[in-house]
This record gives C-alpha cells, structure tokens and sequence, in this order.
C-alpha cells in the first residue's frame, strides 16, 4: 500500500528522520518530536525500503543497502525483504512462517537461503 512518508527535522539539528504518519504521530504523542519540528520533504512510497532508498539519495548517504537478501514474493514474485519491512510493493504485508538458525538460534523466513548472523546456509551438508 502506497503510504507517505515525510522527512521532519528538529530544529538544531543536522540531518532530518523519516517517519510515517503512524511513526510520526507516535512520536509526537510521546514528545519525542516537538512542535518546532519542521516538515523537510515528503514522498509517497509502497515499502521503508523504497522510501529509505529516495532517503539516502536526498542526503547524500550513497545506495541505500536494505536489510539480509530479497525474496521473490509467494503472491507474485515481486523482490520483497522479509528482514526489512518484509512488504511486498505490490501485495503489502507479507507473513511468513519463521524458523530458528540450526546454529546460533535467531529466526530466519521460510524460503530465504540465509541467517543474518551466520551468513549463507551450507546446503551440502555439514
Ligand atoms: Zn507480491
Ligand atoms: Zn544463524
């Protein structure tokens, strides 16, 4: 689902966040945005990984790197990041089954090749 995406600068400070309405708003409700906050660009986008890639391109950050390897969407094969926002660009949420690593324990997705701590999973055998 497209949803806007807005970069918001405290006043003082250097480089803006990037928030959703909720995120923003869940801020503002906690006070960890101000009223002096002020609105720097917005942008419409399907995924973080989408808005956080025009994000870095604006300030400057080089290629925005998003988190562990893509996987094709089970819907409709769209790349889509179950370690990011695990969000395909064209269907939304995706709920996938996680599984614990056989060697350090931290979940990974049905269907990736990879734990993110351990790297690539050896499917030769060990
Ligand atoms: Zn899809
Ligand atoms: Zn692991």
């Amino acid at each position: 689902m497209k949803r806007r995406y807005r970069a918001i600068r405290e006043k003082g400070d250097y480089n803006p966040g990037l928030y959703t309405d909720e995120s923003e708003a869940d801020l503002r409700l906690k006070g960890l945005l101000t009223n002096d906050a002020e609105l720097i660009w917005e942008i419409e986008a399907y995924t973080d990984e989408e808005a956080m890639a025009i994000y870095n391109l604006r300030m400057g950050f080089g290629p925005y790197e998003p988190m562990g390897h893509w996987q094709p969407c089970p819907k409709c094969g769209a790349p889509f990041y179950p370690f990011g926002s695990s969000e395909c660009w064209r269907c939304g949420p995706i709920s996938l089954e996680w599984h614990p690593c056989p060697k350090c324990g931290m979940l990974y997705p049905e269907g990736s090749n990879e734990c993110l701590r351990c790297g690539p999973f050896d499917h030769c055998g060990s």
